[in-house]
């Protein structure tokens, strides 16, 4: 059963966001579109693996897609993209999607890619999904969980990439490498491993609220993470058929200057942007800035006409866009 499901992450929306927005020359731009390019990638992967995760039919097996849980004891967070939870085990799950020839290097705790002739470096996943079965165990814990085995796996999904190991690479974490439909017989050969079971029906219940209480989406202020000042970033409302910024606002409606279509909701995305950027509440005169409306009183009625949340008086009075 998925417990919880998997969705395109905040910090995933938010690049989304901030690759339409950054202005075409900003000197970052790159950095942000191979971010965001890898992070699709990273989500199209996973999506390959659920189709094998669906055939599982035993109803006491719960996943849980994109955890971020607290490392006990620090300020900082671990991410699992996929944990199976057995009443016999637990499986950490590293998915990755990595086009091109990949070479397990057992000295430098890294693995090679080599794409079109260009090498590039990525961490170990199995000692990635290693450290966080690591994590999770002392998470349980320190929360007075029941002592459970917890297991780990890479997961490579692109099925023509060719994967290869250096010579020392440790034959017990080449078994952990594993490709979507492996999976299932893995987790067979785990539940051989350990066939007492530990779990009851409360304890399964017991720690599907553990992990959905002390999981928390990642908050980070996108801009400051990639060096990004507010006047960087493209205002306007965007046009849904041609993509071009800005449209005019025009008989209650969104007249497009490139091809002159009309829409009536493209603010709507536009505050959307504008909430996953900056704030997730706008004052009357921000809304008319970054919408680029003509008027205070044109800027109150498109945000009346959203029926939203206000804070706040007179001056300070703010609209909460809607999370
Ligand atoms: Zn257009």
């Amino acid at each position: 059963m998925i417990k919880k499901m998997r969705k395109r992450t905040l910090k995933l929306v938010k690049l989304e966001v901030l690759s339409r927005r950054l202005s075409p020359n900003h000197p970052n731009r790159k950095h942000v579109e191979a971010d965001l390019a890898m992070m699709e990638a990273g989500f199209k992967g996973e999506k390959a693996l659920d189709y094998f995760l669906e055939l599982i039919t035993d109803k006491e097996i719960n996943v849980f897609h994109d955890l971020r849980l607290p490392i006990t004891n620090t300020k900082h967070y671990f991410q699992i993209d996929t944990l199976i939870v057995t009443p016999f085990f637990l499986a950490v799950v590293e998915v990755k999607n990595i086009r091109g020839n990949i070479y397990f290097d057992h000295l430098a705790d890294q693995i090679i890619r080599t794409l079109k002739g260009e090498q590039e470096a990525f961490q170990d996943p199995v000692n990635q999904a290693g450290r966080q079965a690591a994590h999770l165990e002392k998470l349980l814990e320190h929360k007075q969980f029941r002592k459970v085995p917890i297991k780990h796996l890479a997961c490579f999904t692109n099925s023509i990439s060719v994967i290869t190991f250096s010579n020392k690479y440790p034959e017990k974490a080449k078994s952990k490498v594993i490709r979507p439909r492996n999976l299932l017989e893995k987790l067979e050969h785990f539940k051989s491993l350990y066939p007492q079971r530990i779990l009851a029906k409360s304890d399964l219940k017991k720690i599907s609220s553990l992990l959905l209480k002390n999981h928390s989406d990642n908050e980070t202020d996108i801009l400051a993470q990639y060096g990004i000042l507010q006047h960087d970033i493209v205002t306007g409302v965007q046009c849904q058929s041609c993509f071009s910024f800005p449209m005019q606002r025009r008989y209650g409606g969104w007249g497009c200057l490139n091809c002159q279509g009309f829409q009536n909701g493209s603010h709507l995305q536009a505050l959307n942007d504008y909430s996953f950027l900056f704030k997730n509440s706008i004052s009357n005169k921000e809304a008319r800035l970054f919408l680029h409306l003509p008027s205070a009183l044109t800027a109150m009625r498109v945000l009346k006409s959203m029926h939203l949340p206000s804070e706040g008086k007179g001056s300070t009075y703010r609209y909460i866009l809607p999370s």
